[in-house]
């Protein structure tokens, strides 16, 4: 069975083909943040029309895969229909319900989020779910979300952000530090320059009742460390990123720790870009295997942001479980993960 998959929530545009034999047979993506990095963030836009152009040169490449006697082999056509941009679903929605259309096959609406999540199978060799209950960390650029799943396919929300997500907030620091958008990566590549203990970040929320996020205060109090000494060098920066990145780690660890505890839960996923981050991986390998039995499932570095070998995969399991449809353009903006249905 093969699964051709189209991402376009946001600013990448990705398209890819999973085989439940083969595995993945294509993925590309197209990063748009170039085009995005001089206006501070993602201009909706920009990235529809950016969509437009990438998505057929990447579908030419990809089609011409599984293209046999003028036949297409493909079972279904996934795509993202939420959460994301409306003007950047909208793109892959229609690219992908005019194929299905076309070679007369089905459409698979893929949530973005539960994509993220199950992107850990990709460099696994059976695609199994860890054993139920098992809790999330999604960690991405719209969303801070810890979820618990009982049942394949079904997720609760134990906590969310309440103002800021932690993504978002990394890239609002970075920016201040000079790094450009999305500064993930690079204020990561300047902490490690950085002395750890030269500044004290306070850890926000974790000694609140339940698992609720909240990142704007700490934005606020780093913004203002930074104006205050109004100090470019080299050394400054980095000691800021150096204890910014510590202080998003260990509050995020320090939450999920609590979580597993509480409810008694012995795997953890944790995924979304942000999980690209090396110290959030490295500490929580750490805390992971300190406890006994405790099981951690974290993607490969390059599946953590977003690409449509996620969605292929996530398509070929809803598929498989049923959940398709005749092709129609679908999308859904604000779909939350609480609101999918199991399979
Ligand atoms: P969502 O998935 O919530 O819709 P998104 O798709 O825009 O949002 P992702 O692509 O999952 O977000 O993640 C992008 C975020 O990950 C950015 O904020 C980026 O700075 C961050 N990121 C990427 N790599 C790293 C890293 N190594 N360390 C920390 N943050 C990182
Ligand atoms: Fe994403």
């Amino acid at each position: 069975m093969r699964i051709l998959g189209i991402e376009t929530s946001c600013d990448d545009t990705g398209v890819a083909i999973y085989d439940d034999i083969d595995g993945l047979i294509f993925n590309k993506v197209i990063n748009q943040s170039k085009i995005h990095s001089r206006y501070g963030g993602v201009v909706p836009e920009l990235a529809a029309r950016q969509h437009n152009k990438n998505i057929t040169l990447l579908l030419q490449d990809a089609l011409k895969k599984v293209r046999y006697n003028s036949k297409y082999n493909l079972d279904a056509i996934a795509y993202t229909a939420g959460p994301g941009l409306i003007s950047s679903l909208i793109v892959g929605a229609t690219i992908a319900s005019s194929l299905a259309f076309s070679i007369n096959v089905p459409i698979i609406l893929v949530n973005h989020m539960e994509a993220h999540l199950l992107s850990y199978m990709l460099n696994r060799k059976s695609i199994n779910f860890p054993k139920f209950p098992f809790l999330g960390l999604l960690v991405s650029g719209g969303h801070t979300q810890l979820i618990i799943s009982e049942n394949k396919g079904e997720y609760k929300i134990l906590g969310n952000t309440l103002d800021d997500s932690v993504g978002d907030t990394i890239d609002k620091i970075a920016q201040l530090l000079g790094i450009n958008y999305p500064g993930g990566k690079n204020l990561s590549e300047l902490a490690k320059q950085g002395t750890s203990g030269k500044f004290v970040f306070p850890r926000p929320m974790i000694h609140h009742k339940g698992f609720n996020f909240s990142f704007s205060g700490l934005k606020t109090y780093v913004t203002r460390i930074i104006k205050k000494h109004n100090d470019y060098s080299l050394l400054f920066r980095a000691d800021i990123a150096k204890e910014f990145e510590e202080t998003i780690v260990d509050t995020l660890l320090i939450k999920c720790k609590k979580a597993l505890k509480l409810k008694k839960i012995k795997r953890l996923i944790i995924a979304g870009g942000v999980s690209a981050n090396h110290l959030l991986r490295y500490k929580f390998k750490k805390m992971m295997s300190t406890i006994q039995n405790h099981e951690l499932f974290l993607a490969d570095i390059n599946f953590c942001t977003d690409n449509a070998a996620m969605i292929a995969l996530t398509g070929m399991l809803r598929f498989k479980g049923g959940n398709f449809l005749e092709p129609k353009i679908v999308i859904k903006p604000s779909w939350i993960i609480s609101d999918l249905c199991k399979f």
